[in-house]
């Protein structure tokens, strides 16, 4: 379909005009019959490139299955997922272990470095383990992106929380990924260097076209976000547009008394 987005060496262009990451009927079922677990009840879901989104939800609503099956981590009982194009669902497990490591980006609460390696190793470990010529220029583009680029040669051990949060956005960065997966990606840092990271990542969107997917419930890093979903029970049955932290954490107080009225009940 000629959708296959430019290489990073290569200069700037347009996109294609698939969207980054579509979801159809996704459902996810854990169990079956009277024990199962409907974890996702059916998302329909269309983010375009150059996007920033979090999802928000009570505790159990969806959140990281909702991820999880995103990005290929995990597959939906039922429904599609296409993610720049191309429909992951029907992928078997090396092809999207291969579309993983070249074609998104990853940035846990637990900035997942490996201790062992440098900084420049640790970014360019997505292109090392595709089988890429690991491209150092690339790597000191991003590092420097991040404001580290004089740290290439430490090691993750040698740098405060944040610093290693960059290296792992650097990381994510660096094969210029269709999506950008983040899962609580300031839940480990401080209000500071929280928001020193939420605004690297809200950069990478404006100025590089990533595009974001993040997963959170703290109402100030989701209104870094030019949209937040919000999932309850396994639906999305919410969203806010360019909202700040006061009305996204009243909606969320919501949202959580309705699921307590819900157990309760
Ligand atoms: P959240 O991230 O919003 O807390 P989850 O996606 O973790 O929500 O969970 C959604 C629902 O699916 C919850 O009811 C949870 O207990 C259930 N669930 C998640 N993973 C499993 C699993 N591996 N087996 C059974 N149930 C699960």
């Amino acid at each position: 379909m000629g959708l296959r987005k430019k290489r990073h060496d290569e200069p700037e262009a347009p996109r294609g005009d698939a969207p980054a990451v579509e979801l159809r009927g996704v459902r996810r079922q854990y169990g079956r019959g009277g024990a199962a677990v409907h974890a996702l009840r059916g998302i329909d879901l269309v983010l375009s490139t150059g996007t920033f989104t979090a999802v928000m939800g009570p505790s159990g609503s969806g959140k990281s299955t909702f991820l999880q099956c995103a990005a290929g981590l995990d597959r939906p009982t039922d429904g599609t997922v296409v993610l720049g194009g191309t429909p992951i669902t029907g992928l078997n497990e090396n092809r999207l272990t291969e579309l993983r490591r070249t074609r998104l980006g990853f940035v846990f609460q637990a900035f997942n470095l490996l201790p062992s390696l440098t900084v420049e190793q640790n970014v360019l470990l997505p292109m090392r383990l595709a089988g890429h010529r690991p491209d150092r220029r690339r790597a000191a583009e991003v590092l420097t992106r991040v404001g580290l680029g004089d740290k290439a040669k430490r090691r993750p051990g040698e740098l405060s929380g944040g610093q290693q949060q960059r290296v792992a956005i650097a990381r994510a960065l660096v094969t210029d990924p269709d999506v950008i997966f983040a899962d609580e990606p300031t839940g480990a840092l401080d209000t500071t260097t929280a928001a020193e990271i939420l605004g690297l990542l809200r950069s990478a969107v404006d100025r590089m076209g990533a595009t974001v997917v993040m997963v959170t419930h703290d109402p100030v890093a989701a209104a870094h976000a030019d949209r937040v979903l919000f999932l309850a029970d396994g639906a999305l049955v919410d969203h806010l547009d360019r909202a700040t932290p006061d009305v996204i954490a009243a909606r969320m107080t919501a949202l959580t008394a309705r699921a307590v009225v819900r157990v309760a009940a």
